[in-house]
């Protein structure tokens, strides 16, 4: 083959050698239409590779491959398509290193603080799924002493998965892994903005996976995953990325009638009491706001509510750890936080950037430096911003900015800031830190969101269920419920005895 089978550090080569190609049917195969993009790399501006440009006849390909891989599939007993994700994960544990390192050449995410612990997650996603293939159960129902009644889980058949750029390989795997396991095949459309590590992911799946059950086309959007969501063949549709685009996909899956899932946006609100650890409070500030990934995460804790008592002692000290944080070279051990996705990005959070400073009234605190190495001149480089005193009914904190903003606002009482935090298009995460337990709690049950933690801000893990409320999407993914739910119908069975 044309990419090396073992594991190399040379992402520079490694991202060449995966130029200009889908993965369909198990073959590394280019565009039909023989149309490519390119790959940049937003610390330097430089192009790395090329992808294949998809369209629907690449989709119509990879469909019917994945349909007839299904099929035998489907065959194969639940417990062995375990253990052959099982043995993915493995496989994909020795290549960490060099997915970290390819990944971070094509988004910029900083190597040691995000690239590296996301092809861990990765292979960790792969060994939880591949350890669930004897749990894809029914259930007997007491219906009436003549008639037994059962139900039984099966597969979906071809899933269509649309993946975004900012956690590419982690919202794959969460994907790709429960998918197989119960049975399914897959086609993912990669995000045009990073289309390399996951098709090397793909490419080492296909090592140990019969042809077909796992495909991937690069691509745009309206040509490529359009025709994938809208393919007669396709009969479920997961996808990760923006309201706007996830509305769009889930009409398609309607007007089909199949199910579909949503992992949209958030405008993720963290609570902080004056009874709250300081110092850990504003660590966990920083990993939610994940400002080592320039913020681009959908759970980022992108409003702050600080009991008044302590916001100033929570925004020194918030800002002065940030300024602590390296901004460099992605690929740089001793870089916390890379750059910005795409040129397209950038404007948009310097737009959000310039109008919260151009807001009567509204302060903020630029933090870290920017890089002065001239090879990262043209790096897609923004420093963290946090805002004060911005007006509630501003873009800046109503809308999703995807970007190192977060926005700071005191609070008395706890009834006043619950409302305000649930006063939001979105619902997909929250936070309340405080070592009063009843708060706490109130609070968590009050809070408008799919997963709320308190004390904590842990990132997604495999085992724990994962989905927003309101515009924030539809459907869980993570846990072997959302392979349950998500992946598989389930099948009624009545047997008459009498
Ligand atoms: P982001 O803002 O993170 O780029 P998008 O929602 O724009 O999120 O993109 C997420 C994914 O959806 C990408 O893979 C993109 O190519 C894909 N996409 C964009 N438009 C469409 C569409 N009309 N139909 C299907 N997929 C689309």
């Amino acid at each position: 083959g044309r990419v090396p089978a073992a594991p190399t550090l040379d992402e520079r080569a490694l991202a060449r050698s995966l130029s200009g190609v889908h993965l369909i049917d198990g073959a590394l195969v280019p565009a039909l239409s023989g149309r490519t993009f390119p790959v940049v790399n937003p610390a330097t501006g430089e192009e790395v590779a090329t992808a294949a440009e998809g369209d629907a006849a690449d989709v119509d390909r990879a469909v019917a491959a994945a349909a007839v891989a299904q099929k035998a599939w489907a065959k194969v007993p639940a417990r062995k398509r375990g253990e052959l994700v099982g043995a993915c994960a493995r496989a994909l544990l020795d290549h960490v290193e060099e997915l970290g390192r390819l990944i971070a050449l094509e988004t910029g995410k900083a190597l040691r603080t995000e690239s590296r612990v996301e092809a861990q997650v990765l292979a960790d996603i792969f060994a939880f799924y591949g350890g669930l293939g004897s749990e894809l159960k029914g259930e007997t129902v007491p219906f009436h002493p003549d008639v037994l009644l059962l139900t039984i889980r099966e597969p979906l058949g071809v899933v269509g998965a649309i993946i975004p750029w900012n956690v590419p390989m982690l919202l794959m795997a969460l994907k790709v892994a429960p998918a197989l396991v119960a049975g399914n095949a897959v086609v993912v459309k990669s995000a045009e903005e990073a289309p390399l590590a996951v098709l090397r992911v793909c490419e080492i799946l296909n090592r140990l996976l019969p042809p077909g059950l796992v495909n991937i086309l690069s691509g745009f959007g309206p040509e490529c995953g359009a025709p994938l969501v809208e393919h007669p063949k396709v009969r479920k549709v997961t996808f990760t990325g923006s309201v706007e685009v996830g509305r769009v996909v889930g009409q398609a899956a309607a007007r089909k009638i199949i199910p579909v899932t949503l992992e949209l946006g958030g405008k993720s609100p963290m609570i902080v009491f004056d009874d709250a650890d300081l110092e850990r409070t504003v660590a966990g500030a920083i990993t939610s706001m994940r400002f080592t990934r320039q913020g681009q995460s959908c759970t980022a804790a992108s409003r702050i509510y600080v009991h008044e008592r302590i916001f100033d002692a929570f925004a020194a000290a918030l800002a002065a750890k940030v300024d602590a944080m390296v901004m460099g070279d992605p690929l740089d051990e001793r870089t916390d936080i890379g750059t910005i996705i795409s040129r397209a990005q950038f404007e948009k959070v310097k737009a959000f950037i310039d109008e919260g400073l151009a807001t009567p009234g509204a302060t903020a605190r630029a933090c870290s430096a920017l890089p002065t190495d001239p090879a990262l001149a043209k790096g897609l480089f923004i420093r963290p911003h946090i805002f004060f005193g911005l007006p509630r009914t501003s873009r800046l904190v109503r809308e999703e900015i995807f970007g190192p903003v977060t926005v700071l606002f005191p609070f008395r009482d706890w009834e006043a800031v619950l409302e305000e935090a649930n006063d939001s298009d979105y619902g997909l995460a929250a936070s309340v830190w405080t070592n009063n337990l009843k708060i706490g709690l109130r609070m968590a049950h009050a809070l408008e969101a799919g997963l709320v933690q308190i004390n904590q801000n842990l990132v997604v893990q495999a085992n724990l269920s994962y989905g927003g409320i309101k515009s924030s999407g539809l459907g869980k993914e993570a846990s072997l419920e959302a392979m349950l739910e998500h992946f598989m119908h389930k099948k009624t069975i009545m047997v008459n005895m009498a």
